[in-house]
């Protein structure tokens, strides 16, 4: 029979606390690790003039930096 003292039920909160840190920690790793940093690279767009990087969501043809003003295809 087990004696359920306050320190038994610490120590089992604990245990378990950490085993479900080291199961998402493994299932996190096996599954690829990182994600892609940058997911939307595709709206990424720089300027021709002036080298500015800025995200074009709305991909308007011709784009529109928003530093110098000047017009991008
Ligand atoms: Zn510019």
């Amino acid at each position: 029979m087990i004696i359920w003292d306050f320190n038994v039920i610490v120590a089992i909160g604990i245990t378990l606390s950490l085993g479900v840190v080291i199961v998402c920690w493994v299932i996190y790793t096996l599954s690829g690790g990182r994600t892609e940093p940058l997911s939307n690279r595709e709206f990424f767009r720089q300027c021709g003039f002036c080298s500015y990087l800025y995200f074009d969501y709305f991909k308007k043809i011709p784009g529109h930096c928003p530093r110098c003003g000047s017009f991008q295809e």
